[in-house]
């Protein structure tokens, strides 16, 4: 990742996470808009022709990627894998958690999108699924860097939430963090760097499709 160029914090960043990461804030514009995107891109040196991205339809599909797909949207996913250290994964937020996850060394990463409906759809038993079938991963290798998204201090949820992930509100609220850590742990991964940040919270900072129902979009690379 190249320096942060401007005094203003355009993205952030988990300082424990292993491998190069980031999740642009709202400084950086709307990352869903190629012009702002692309220009994000430069002033942090990267290349956006390495971005792989997702249309993302809040569904429990993950796909492998491959050089060939740099710079294209791959359809109908909301999770990237790869094992080639040239791409870049990205995935768009603004209220659901953004994951990212690596493998001890880096050779093989992922970027998925987790909101309530893929958590309940089983999206990151796709992905350990895939990372252990397909590329020989043990879970226990897995770390994983959780997003800024809506927290349990925001996120205000029917009661039906309690019994699709047999859990108890409180307030009236979702943690839905705490419900993918206890699905992570059961597959034994205990490195999980949470940047502890909601973006229903931090107006300054995030997008917050919950406050604003905006379009605009954070996005999270690695
Ligand atoms: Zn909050």
């Amino acid at each position: 990742m190249g320096k942060n160029r401007t005094t203003k914090m355009n993205f952030i960043f988990s300082a424990n996470f292993h491998y190069k990461h980031f999740t642009t804030t709202k400084l950086a514009g709307n990352m869903k808009n190629r012009t702002e995107r692309d220009s994000f891109f430069r002033s942090v040196d990267l290349n956006s022709g390495n971005l792989v991205l997702a249309n993302q339809v809040h569904g429990n599909a993950i796909k492998i990627v491959k050089r060939c797909d740099k710079n294209t949207f791959i359809d109908s996913c909301d999770g990237l894998i790869t094992n080639d250290r040239n791409l870049l994964l990205g995935i768009f937020t603004a209220d659901c958690i953004p994951i990212l996850v690596s493998c001890s060394d880096g050779e093989v990463k992922a970027a998925i999108h987790v909101g309530w409906k893929g958590l309940y759809l089983g999206i990151i038993e796709n992905a350990i699924g895939i990372l252990i079938n397909d590329f020989c991963i043990s879970s226990k290798s897995l770390k994983v860097y959780i997003g800024p998204h809506i927290r349990s201090c925001c996120y205000r949820t029917g009661s039906e939430m309690e019994n699709k992930f047999n859990i108890k509100l409180v307030n009236g609220k979702l943690d839905l963090s705490a419900i993918l850590c206890t699905k992570l742990e059961s597959y034994g991964v205990n490195e999980i760097f949470d940047v502890n940040q909601c973006t229903c919270h931090n107006e300054q900072l995030f997008f917050s499709y919950r406050r604003d129902c905006c379009t605009d979009r954070l996005l999270s690379v690695i």
